[in-house]
């Protein structure tokens, strides 16, 4: 559990500092993170250094999301707030605390779920005060007021009050501003609260003055400055307007001296914004004295320390110049990438349109050379015929070896055409009964006489929705295949299929003589083949068709090799 006191905004950054490397030694990440949180807050609320003020919250917030820990992240997520609200990002400093609302929302809604909400609310009320939105600012203030009564949290409750007086001294209801003032300082004088009540003082001051009761003025003021003790901050604001009241009913030597009161504990502190104040007040004063050779020294001053917002100013221009440059190179990079796309896109149009260009020329190509090949093979056959018994053996060479090129030519093209027209045609699907297929096939190649002694065996195939003719001829060559490269005296092809995640998967067994493991893949490609046309004759497109026929079927199709050292054909299709 923690022991850390909430801090009330007095404890000097010395204490701070050393119970940090406390936490820190003692490996105690809770109280480092909120050691951490209140060193932020301090920096922030002295306006003396938002830098460290954020880099304090950031590196509590590292410790909130190490120790996983959902109040220390709405916690850091405030503190953030804060510094940005300091530093003038108030839309960023409200979006901060949105996400903080976020997180409790998340969260069981018990005690201390609401007590972090209420604070929130109330934050965002005080927010939208510099954001001059003082509907919305009445609208959180509600909320948080209606928590705080709920949680019975008088503090809260003063604080809403001091909200609400300066809502109302804004709309300048003096009266109502008072009103809620004299409440939240009678809550605040119970709890002992000095700088809250100093607070208050100084506020109804304020409201005095602007009523030109400048006695009533006087007097709170000066409450407020022996109350704020050792916040100089609160104490040079007030010293600075109590100069102002005495300046404004005349009382000139007294003005001045509040006034280099005030000048020298902002100066001091480095207040910035105070001193701003503190100078151009001064300045008035030394106008209306005719003090010019001072005033003119004055005036030097007060741009000086304009110079130096303006620096800050600059600096943060800067950082928002980058963050655009960061966003344009960005955009730059979408851009460049989009186009890429489109270049892309254009290529695989291009390619398409290239590879469909050739799959018609192959198809017409393979078309048009079968008329004249017909025609060559017929005057062929006629001079073979015509010339029996004529030629010398030389001739009979010669005739025999166009005889049989153009055969081979005849049957190149016609599988060629087949490959083309897989893909180009149109194709109907239906439930195919593949054990009658392979019925048919095998009665096609037992009937070719070289194939008397061969075995081809199926255990009950089941259907597929496929295309008749195309599974005919994926069985057919596969089939087909499997007695031609075998030299086994009885050569043997088993079929079967199994079920496989709505597919079938079908495998053609047999004893022939295999296929090394090298060439497994290439087989499947268009004219590739592992042998001589001496040794077994073919085109090397049967498998590449073979191919086609299950891809286009959404299947696969893959060899290897069985116990025998024959070769299994794989391939599945849809149930
Ligand atoms: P083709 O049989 O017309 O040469 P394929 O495309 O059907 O063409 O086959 C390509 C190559 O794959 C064949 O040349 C052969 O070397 C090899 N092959 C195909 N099936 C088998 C098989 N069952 N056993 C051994 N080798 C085979």
């Amino acid at each position: 559990m923690t022991n850390i006191k909430p801090y009330n905004g007095t404890e000097p950054l010395h204490k701070l500092i050393k119970r940090a490397a406390l936490f820190e030694r003692k490996k105690q990440p809770n109280e480092l993170c909120q050691t951490y949180l209140h060193v932020s807050r301090y920096y922030s609320e002295r306006e003396i250094d938002t830098d460290k003020a954020f880099d304090y919250a950031e590196k509590a917030s590292a410790l909130a999301e190490l120790l996983n820990d959902d109040f220390l992240r709405v916690d850091c997520l405030y503190a953030k707030a804060v510094v940005e609200r300091v530093v003038g990002n108030v839309a960023y400093a409200l979006t901060l605390l949105q996400n903080a609302l976020q997180i409790l929302h998340r969260l069981k809604k018990d005690e201390k779920v609401m007590r972090e909400q209420a604070g929130i609310f109330y934050r965002i009320a005080t927010l939208f005060f510099k954001l001059e939105e003082l509907k919305q600012r009445m609208f959180y203030l509600r909320k948080a007021y209606k928590l705080f009564k709920l949680l019975n949290n008088e503090q809260g409750i003063g604080f809403c009050y001091i909200v609400a007086a300066n809502y109302y001294f804004r709309n300048k209801d003096y009266e109502r501003a008072i009103k809620y003032n004299l409440q939240s300082t009678e809550i605040f004088t119970r709890s002992n609260d000095r700088t809250l009540i100093a607070g208050n003082k100084n506020n109804l001051g304020n409201i005095y003055m602007e009523l030109q009761q400048f006695d009533k003025a006087a007097e709170n003021l000066k409450v407020a400055i022996e109350y704020f003790d050792s916040n100089q901050h609160g104490k040079s604001m007030a010293l600075m307007n109590l100069g102002d009241c005495y300046m404004q009913q005349g009382m000139m030597q007294e003005a001045k001296r509040f006034l280099n009161k005030a000048y020298l504990i902002s100066r001091k502190g480095k207040l910035k914004y105070v001193l701003y104040s503190v100078l151009e007040l001064q300045a008035i004063w030394l106008l209306r004295q005719k003090r010019y050779k001072l005033l003119s020294e004055k005036q030097h001053e007060i741009i000086e320390l304009k110079n130096e917002f303006f620096e800050k100013e600059k600096a943060k221009s800067q950082k928002e110049l980058e963050l655009r440059f960061e966003l344009q190179e960005k955009d730059k990079e979408a851009r460049m990438l989009k186009q890429r796309t489109a270049e892309m896109e254009a290529y695989t149009h291009k390619l398409e349109m290239i590879n469909n260009e050739l799959k018609t020329f192959a198809h017409v190509a393979s078309h048009d050379l079968k008329e004249p090949l017909r025609g060559i093979s017929s005057f062929v056959e006629l001079m073979h015929r015509r010339t029996a018994g004529k030629l010398n053996d030389e001739e009979k060479e010669y005739l025999n070896y166009i005889r049989t090129n153009t055969q081979r030519m005849g049957n190149i093209i016609k599988d060629l055409l087949e490959y083309t027209q897989i893909e180009m045609g149109e194709r109907s699907t239906n439930y195919v009964d593949v054990q009658e297929v392979v019925n048919h096939v095998s009665d096609i190649l037992k009937a070719q006489p070289e194939n008397t002694n061969v075995s081809i065996h199926a255990e009950k195939l089941p259907n597929v929705r496929a295309n008749q003719t195309e599974v005919e001829r994926l069985l057919l060559n596969l089939i087909a295949n499997g007695i031609k490269y075998n030299k086994s005296d009885k050569p043997e092809v088993q079929i079967s299929a199994k079920r496989e995640d709505g597919f079938y998967h079908f495998m053609v067994s047999d004893n022939g003589i295999g296929i090394p493991k090298q060439h497994r893949k290439k087989v499947f490609e268009i004219f590739q083949r592992l042998h001589s046309r001496n040794e077994y004759s073919g085109t090397g497109i049967g498998l590449a068709i073979s191919k086609k026929i299950v891809e286009n079927h959404g299947g696969e199709i893959w060899v290897d090799a069985n116990e025998s050292g024959g070769s299994v054909f794989h391939f599945t299709l849809p149930a």
